[in-house]
């Protein structure tokens, strides 16, 4: 079996390498995300979340993602929405909160919202060296504008404080090779694997190609002296000598692939979605489920999170959002972020605070258990916005919430759950997920098969909002969606 192969050399890899901190300072045991690269790879997904409008497709203007970041946490995800850019709307959410942020852009930003964000006294601007917001792409008559904006931007740049800069980190070792094997063995394709047999791998493999083929499109230039040409208009032409183009070029490629194989991860697959058991609690508008695609994009960031991690057994990733009552200037829709985390250890712990051993450790007290934070709990501590009783807040795990975080939730008003029911009703030596299946009073929404064709479906149809916030998607339209294989993914 291939993937057993592929273990084994994960494993005498590790074997080979000599175990350290697993803080901030030195690389754990498994290999780790570095926290540039989460949010790097955060803001080409927040790009991609799927639109709530028609967007501009033809316009010079790309959609831009963006994740603001103070003090090395990620504070907010935005895109950019069919007026507004995506700088903008951080301007307009933040304000001069934005002073000594880091903004980490899938695409440089035009020069209007560069004068905006630097005038806020942001500390740093990162953005994806591809082609910049204001397309150079295009071959549109206005493409001299374009130029004249890169020109603009370049000058906001080199007399600015604050540093406007790529910052690309290459993977750690093995990085890639895990990030494959775990997206394999998670929930969610776990969850069809089962249920189907004989599909094996070959739907994950194919939805993973697709994603790749797809998202180079997008955030790569195939072409290598176009590449070259628009990183020297937008002032990298340092980047354009080898080895350093080529160099840029592999880690661009690598960290695709990486978007690629976490987002086929949860997979727009046959009927597959994110479905509540009980026919009731859907029947009240308050607890309706997300579109499914919006629902799948943020269980993707709860999965790019749990690369993070710092239990070396079982990455855990986060993410609670809300939905406003009325219309968002952001390109989210009604959607606004609260929080997000992964399951550590406290802050500021060091490498030999605390035991690592899981339950195969005879031994109840050196066990980790005792001492790791759950990705639950990291996201309700480093939440960034009040969870509000009257607004709908919603919770993304990437593995069933245990019986010590389900109180939590519950506790701190979040109505919904999304996550995989893999281990609901497992009782493990130190961890158990006894309660998340007897929980009133939130609606749970977890990674299966359509329950029940017609009755359920029409309760997902995305249902047509005020002010046309949510693109009323016709039933039949979805369905055919659902059909092919992982297309439509936005
Ligand atoms: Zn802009
Ligand atoms: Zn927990």
């Amino acid at each position: 079996m291939k993937e057993a192969g592929q273990m084994q050399n994960l494993e005498s890899a590790r074997a080979g390498r000599s175990v350290s901190t697993q803080t901030d300072s030195m690389t754990g045991q498994i290999p780790r995300l570095s926290k540039v690269n989460l949010f790097t790879l955060l803001s080409l997904w927040m790009e991609l979340f799927p639109a709530v409008e028609a967007q501009r497709q033809k316009s010079q203007v790309k959609k831009t993602g963006l994740v603001v970041v103070k003090n090395m946490k990620i504070i907010d995800l935005h895109c950019s929405s069919e007026d507004l850019h995506a700088g903008k709307i951080a301007l307009i959410k933040h304000g001069s909160r934005l002073k000594n942020c880091d903004l980490y852009f899938s695409r440089k930003p035009c020069s209007a919202c560069l004068k905006m964000i630097v005038n806020a006294g942001v500390n740093r601007i990162s953005y994806w060296p591809a082609d910049p917001e204001i397309s150079l792409l295009s071959e549109a008559s206005s493409s001299e504008d374009a130029k004249l904006d890169a020109k603009a931007v370049e000058r906001l740049k080199s007399n600015s404080r604050a540093h406007v800069c790529v910052l690309l980190q290459p993977l750690v070792c093995y990085m890639m090779q895990f990030v494959e094997e775990t997206s394999y063995k998670c929930d969610f394709i776990q969850k069809i694997a089962k249920t189907f047999p004989d599909a094996n791998t070959d739907f994950y493999s194919k939805c993973r190609q697709e994603r790749v083929k797809e998202y180079e499109m997008l955030f790569l230039i195939s072409n290598e002296e176009l590449h070259k040409q628009i990183l020297m208009t937008i002032g990298l032409e340092n980047l354009c000598e080898n080895p350093y183009f080529s160099n840029l070029r592999q880690n661009m490629k690598d960290l695709i692939l990486l978007l690629a194989t976490v987002a086929s991860s949860v997979p727009n697959f046959e009927h597959y979605g994110f479905y509540c058991g009980s026919t009731e609690q859907i029947n009240e508008i308050h607890n309706q489920c997300l579109p499914q695609e919006i629902a799948r994009h943020c269980m993707v960031q709860a999965r790019l999170l749990a690369y993070r991690t710092e239990d070396h057994k079982i990455g855990v990733g986060a993410v609670i959002w809300a939905e406003r009552k009325s219309q968002n200037c952001d390109g989210t829709g009604m959607m606004y972020f609260i929080g997000c985390g992964y399951n550590a250890f406290p802050v500021g712990s060091e490498y030999a605070d605390f035991p690592n051993m899981d339950d195969k450790q005879k031994d109840r007290e050196i066990r980790k258990f005792r001492y790791i934070v759950h990705a639950e709990q990291n996201a309700l501590t480093f939440r960034c916005q009040e969870i509000k009783p009257e607004e709908k807040s919603m919770i993304f795990v990437t593995k069933c919430p245990c019986d010590e975080c389900v109180p939590l939730i519950k506790g701190a008003g979040i109505k919904q759950i999304y996550t995989g029911d893999i281990d609901v009703g497992k009782k493990k030596a130190d961890i158990s997920y006894m309660r998340f299946g007897e929980l009133e009073g939130i609606s749970k929404f977890t990674w299966q098969l359509n329950p029940s064709g017609s009755c359920v479906l029409e309760q997902n149809e995305p249902e047509s909002k005020e002010n046309g916030v949510v693109r009323p998607i016709p039933l039949n339209e979805e369905l055919h969606q659902n059909k092919k294989l992982c297309l439509g993914n936005h």
